[in-house]
């Protein structure tokens, strides 16, 4: 059906000028997903029984004449690290496989209450530790653009049912930039906010002080009026902010006069591949276009980043996962002849190769003989790499750059060697590691047709003039019309 493919904006048009039902839609979202999914694999789990009560229920607002949220009907996924009661959380790990949550995520119940149909669970690497989906338990999850490719990690499902019509919108995590790095491979738009700005409560911890809820969509608007939907303080979660979330969708339509964008040198060198580089310049000659300054800015600690990461996000997977021990949930392993073989066992069971080596290098890092040259070290380099950030945002209000120096790569390419994997991530970790906003937007593609993702970032707390700058850029480029073939 062709309004499955439109945004969700046209969608809820759609719905409120009865041109279709919100029960017709939800049902015609389940028969793409029946159709393509075996081939796909974004999914680990379906909701579609909760996903039909809930458009039934906007439909009968509808026909009362009573006035629906903006997502109402609108079909949506979620990333499978998120709980919602009675459903399979599997993290897309054997250790939880037949993990049922015994209750709602605050951005579940958020959904809930506007009443979006949750379609189902969508695929991940395992504890979304991975830039390419390959680390799943499960299965791969293939990119609806060109199905040898990946679709990027470690929210690969939630970027590849969006991109490939299965559902109109979705959520994501993002630790290192897990969003946008699936955004950009899958030609979609997708979103971190700020640390904080979204409840954790009830997402299944990475590294808390990285992991960050997101939305992806199909157009600036999209991923904002998801961002509303789900944003705000939450009690359950003290890193969440006490703050006042904005409207940002009523005024998004600003123009970008004056606006001061900053290219960051050290990504548009050595190492990104020319067909990006060349659509992330048309980007900015853009934004000059529509009345922007520009200027490059260097962030020299940048190249420290990947270093630092790896460090604080394996330190806080290591004690995060600790859980996960065959006593309280998921798998446990049989046959143990004491309790310390069965922790043994279940973790060496249920855990696969790549979570391993976090927790491994986690342990490590924070153990006593090297806590000070390991983990001291990389919190002190992550201070200063905040420190660089707030220098430049001095001068510029966005800074930009490729989400990848690459396109998609191939299934296979990358999946024996961890380190090149971890270098895919070099554009967007520093964001995680700072807090502040960045998103993925589709801006072009390369040769072989595969999606181009520009980066935008901003300070922290200004998701305002993050999702304005990209609108105005989003409405010169309009570049969204060129779908994947699938
Ligand atoms: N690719 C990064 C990692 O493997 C980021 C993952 C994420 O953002 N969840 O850690």
């Amino acid at each position: 059906m062709e309004l499955l493919k439109k945004t969700a904006l046209e969608q809820h048009n759609a719905l409120i000028n009865k041109e279709i039902s919100a029960l017709e839609l939800t049902k015609a979202s389940i028969e793409r997903i029946e159709k393509l999914d075996k081939t796909l694999g974004a999914f680990n789990s379906n909701t579609f029984d909760f996903a039909i009560d809930t458009a039934k229920k906007v439909d009968e607002k509808i026909a009362k004449g009573e006035t629906i949220p903006i997502l109402a009907g609108i079909p949506t996924a979620l990333k499978d690290n998120m709980n919602m009661k009675d459903t399979y959380t599997t993290c897309s790990s054997k250790i939880l496989e037949n993990y049922v949550s015994p209750y709602d995520a605050t951005i579940t119940k958020k959904l809930k209450d506007n009443l979006v149909p949750i379609l189902g669970k969508a695929n991940l690497d395992e504890f979304a530790m991975g830039s390419s989906n390959e680390n799943s338990a499960f299965k791969i999850v293939r990119n609806p653009y060109n199905l040898n490719k990946v679709p990027g990690g470690s929210s690969g499902g939630s970027a590849a049912s969006v991109s490939a019509s299965e559902v109109t919108l979705s959520l994501g995590s993002d630790t290192g930039g897990s969003i946008r790095l699936p955004a950009s491979f899958c030609g979609i738009y997708g979103f971190k906010p700020t640390y904080g700005r979204v409840s954790r409560y009830g997402l299944i911890a990475f590294a808390s002080s990285l992991d960050q809820i997101g939305p992806f969509g199909r157009s600036v608007e999209d991923i904002t009026y998801l961002y509303e939907t789900i944003a705000g303080y939450d009690r359950h979660d003290s890193t969440s902010l006490k703050m006042e979330v904005g409207n940002i969708s009523s005024n998004l339509k600003k123009d970008i006069k004056g606006l001061r964008v900053g290219v960051i040198k050290e990504l548009l060198g050595e190492g990104t591949n020319d067909d990006v580089k060349n659509s992330v310049l048309n980007a900015i000659k853009t934004f000059e276009k529509l009345g922007a300054t520009i200027k490059e800015i260097s962030l020299p600690l940048l190249k420290h980043s990947i270093g630092v990461y790896y460090i604080v996000a394996t330190a806080e997977a290591s004690s995060n996962l600790a859980r996960f021990d065959g006593v309280r949930y998921g798998l446990r392993a049989q046959n143990c002849e004491n309790i310390l073989q069965m922790y043994e066992k279940s973790r060496a069971q249920g855990f696969g190769p790549e979570v391993k080596r976090r927790i491994m290098l986690g342990t490590y890092a924070l153990s006593s003989g090297y806590y000070d040259a390991y983990y001291k070290k990389a919190q002190q380099l992550r201070r200063l790499i905040a420190n660089d950030f707030n220098k430049a945002f001095l001068d510029v209000d966005i800074m930009v750059s490729p989400t990848c120096p690459t396109t998609a790569f191939d299934l296979n390419s990358k999946a024996n060697n961890p380190l090149e994997m971890y270098l895919t991530d070099i554009a967007t970790i520093s964001s995680n590691l700072v807090g502040c906003p960045a998103l993925s937007m589709p801006i072009g593609n390369d040769k072989d047709n595969m999606p181009i993702g520009l980066q935008v970032i901003a300070k922290n707390l200004d998701e305002m003039t993050l999702l304005q700058s990209a609108y105005a850029l989003e409405q010169e480029l309009n570049v969204y019309n060129q779908r994947p073939a699938i």
